[in-house]
């Protein structure tokens, strides 16, 4: 049965890293190995001058009736003077929202032929495959009490709530449980229960949840350690699962540790499967327009949609081989390029990627 995507450009390398990435899912569509209809819509700066909101009721009416969105990125400095309401990010925030995306997926990969791309020692991260799974819709992000109140004395006092459910814990754990059975069968908690009852809770509930699935090896590490591990031996880790807040930050870090922010997909999922994909990059406004910008994060981010929301991993796989081909090809977009190689452009990289697809 055909399946549906939106298509969500954005702002700044939005529209060029989609194109790009279109082209791909064009060329899959054309030999048969997936069956998709396409539909675009606005979001960010690009929906507020059209119509003067960053969230058309219609851009998430159609996210709702898809089984996947694709987003480009949203933001520039264009719209950084408007109200915190009608700026680009709230476009992204409420797509999550809307959505009910509560699982964050992000994979941390070292393709060997980029190893010299990352600060740390090629043989630490050369071939690092890791997938962290952060609570994207719960934690201190959300939780109320909150807000900043002036005491009677004049001195103001500032509070974040960091509040999870015992379900809300349990389903995020189930996500990761399930992608590492695909993977390596084994998961890292990441908790600060020697300091939070939340996160005390959140181990119990791991552990409770991890008897459905006898065959992980499931594992717990305080995020302080946890940090350290990521850069002292991320090669340790298989799937690490964790609070809104952790995930947020050790995420950054464990895409950081592969030194290429334009190789990087991610996926946000919600109850039915239905999920947003998109590069970890923002719109870099720098490079916008001018045909630069590395499309394989957008390019792999559809791999991740086609294995997680449309039920084609083989398709995910060819294109996962491609890029992997291309690169072995010398071919690298000016962020990831080093001496010996052949610089291309986007739409040169896109179509390389295309061209490896057969
Ligand atoms: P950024 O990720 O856009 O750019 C950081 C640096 O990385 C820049 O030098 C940029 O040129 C480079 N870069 C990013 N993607 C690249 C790619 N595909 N190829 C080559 N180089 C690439 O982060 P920023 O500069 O902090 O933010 C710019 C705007 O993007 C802001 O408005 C921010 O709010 C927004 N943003 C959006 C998202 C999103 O849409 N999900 C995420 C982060 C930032």
């Amino acid at each position: 049965m055909s399946k549906k995507i939106l298509v969500v450009a954005g702002d700044g390398i939005g529209p060029e890293i989609v194109a790009e990435a279109m082209k791909v899912l064009q060329a899959l569509q054309a030999d048969g190995s997936i069956d998709v209809s396409i539909e675009d819509a606005l979001i960010g700066g690009a929906a507020y001058d059209a119509v003067g909101d960053p969230l058309p009721a219609e851009t998430l009416e159609a996210a709702k009736a898809s089984d996947a969105v694709l987003l480009g990125a949203v933001g520039g400095p264009k719209w950084e003077p408007l109200h915190i309401s009608k700026r680009p990010e709230k476009g992204l925030l409420g797509m999550r929202a809307g959505l009910g995306l509560f699982a964050n997926l992000r994979p941390a990969i070292l393709y060997p032929q980029l190893a010299d791309a990352s600060t740390l020692k090629a043989d630490v991260v050369s071939g690092l495959d890791i997938m962290i799974v952060r609570e994207l819709t719960g934690g201190i992000y959300f939780g109320q009490p909150r807000g900043v109140e002036t005491l009677p004395s004049g001195e103001r006092k500032g509070v974040n709530t960091l509040v999870y459910t015992e379900s809300e814990v349990e389903r995020i754990c189930r996500v990761a449980f399930d992608i590492a059975m695909k993977r390596g069968k084994k998961v890292c908690s990441v908790d600060k229960a020697n300091v939070l009852e939340c996160t005390e809770m959140w181990r119990e509930v791991a552990v409770k949840t991890a008897a459905d699935y006898p065959e992980i090896d499931l594992s717990h590490m305080y995020v302080d350690n946890a940090a350290m591990q990521l850069v002292r031996a991320p090669k340790q880790f298989d799937v690490m699962v964790t609070t809104n807040m952790f995930g947020d930050i050790l995420s950054d870090c464990a895409a950081m540790l592969t030194g290429s922010i334009g190789m990087l997909p991610s996926a946000s999922l919600n109850a039915d499967g239905q999920g947003m994909y998109e590069p970890i990059h923002g719109s870099a406004p720098d490079i916008a327009g001018k045909g630069v910008a590395n499309p394989l994060a957008t390019i792999l981010s559809v791999a991740m949609m086609l294995r997680y929301s449309l039920d084609a991993p083989a398709a995910a796989d060819r294109i996962e081989k491609a890029v992997s081909q291309v690169l072995d090809q010398g071919l690298r977009t000016a962020d990831i390029m080093s001496e010996g190689m052949r610089q291309v452009g986007t739409a040169e990289m896109g179509d390389a990627v295309v061209a490896a697809l057969s």
